[in-house]
């Protein structure tokens, strides 16, 4: 008798877990985890990198470096904070529509995403990532409130959404650097070398924890650059940068900045040979990782009809020829 009622029990419970599976899913693998300040704290010292920043890099985030010099990581930790409860709701309520709003054989890039949150001062309140981790501002995720409101879904995935998706992508080039590679290589005529010699401008990179490594030559018609994204004179905030290309000399396999009194270095967007492959995109194309991101983002918008149904350009071409043949090929749906 008691064995039939454990059957019976046992069986409802079975019921409702399948019933329910979505669910069940979401709470013992959350979709969106939070991290709190401590959690943030533990992703953050583990980023090396962060002590590669140069002296501007510090004046210009007004970080002291006598007292975080070689330990950058501490001042991010003292400025991560706790999400509220409305910030979880909002950040939520993007993430489930815009995964419904992807088509099913894209959403694999929004797998496991993790959100931490800072002050509003931190890097000029742009959103960046560190390992799997999206680092986003409170006024950041305020500016969700107005889409929630009037439940504008699609102004929201234009507006927001879409930089979403760009972060994403950097944690995506994190978990797959081959599949990176060569799209940089194999269709964007990257070459990636281990070292620039005579690298005069070293001092006037501005740190980006989407692209550390700024080694990526471009190659177009026996020419050679470096995109780069270089602080102005004068810059008041890490948004003070000129997007430069400089031309590089070729010796055997490697390369290298002339004499400073040679140096030649163009806006990215007048170098006709950069435009060949990525005209149209504006901001974000010093980096490989950055050209990639903005252009899958774009790529998303497109897919999911929301926005840029006119933009085009050969590195989006491209890009939908390496989605055909390198990506879906290894990402199986995620749903
Ligand atoms: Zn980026």
């Amino acid at each position: 008798m008691i064995l039939i009622l454990f059957l019976f029990i046992f069986l409802i419970v079975l019921t409702l877990i399948f019933k329910n599976r979505e669910t069940f899913r979401n709470l013992i693998n959350p979709k969106v985890k939070f991290m709190s300040i401590s959690e943030g704290c533990n992703i953050l010292k583990n980023v090396k990198e962060l002590n590669n920043y140069n002296d501007l890099d510090f004046k210009i985030r007004k970080i002291d470096k006598k007292i975080y010099g070689n330990n950058v990581s501490k001042y991010y930790c003292e400025h991560l904070l706790d999400f509220t409860k409305t910030e979880k709701i909002l950040l939520k309520w993007l993430y489930d529509n815009l995964y419904e709003r992807t088509p099913k054989n894209l959403r694999f890039l929004y797998e496991n995403i993790k959100f931490a949150k800072y002050e509003n001062i931190i890097e000029n309140g742009f959103p960046h990532t560190h390992s799997d981790v999206v680092f986003l501002t409170e006024s950041f995720i305020h500016h969700i409130i107005q889409y929630y409101n009037t439940n504008s879904v699609e102004e929201m995935i234009e507006n927001i959404g879409v930089i979403i998706v760009h972060e994403c992508v950097h944690i995506w080039q994190r978990k797959n650097k081959k599949i990176f590679y060569k799209l940089y290589v194999y269709y964007w005529n990257f070459i990636k070398v281990d070292k620039i010699h005579n690298n005069i401008m070293q001092h006037r990179i501005r740190f980006n924890p989407d692209g550390v490594d700024t080694n990526w030559v471009y190659k177009f018609d026996n020419k050679y650059i470096i995109p780069l994204s270089i602080y102005t004179e004068n810059a008041k905030n890490i948004g003070s940068v000129r997007c430069v290309g400089i031309y590089l000399n070729k010796n055997g396999i490697s390369f290298s900045m002339p004499h400073k009194d040679d140096l030649k270095m163009d806006n990215l967007t007048d170098i006709d040979g950069f435009n060949k492959l990525f005209k149209n995109v504006h901001g974000n194309h010093y980096h490989p990782h950055e050209l990639s991101a903005e252009l899958i983002s774009i790529y998303y918008m497109k897919k999911m009809n929301i926005s840029h149904k006119n933009f085009n350009n050969k590195a989006l071409d491209k890009i939908d020829i390496w989605y055909r043949k390198d990506v879906f090929p290894k990402y199986v749906y995620f749903n």
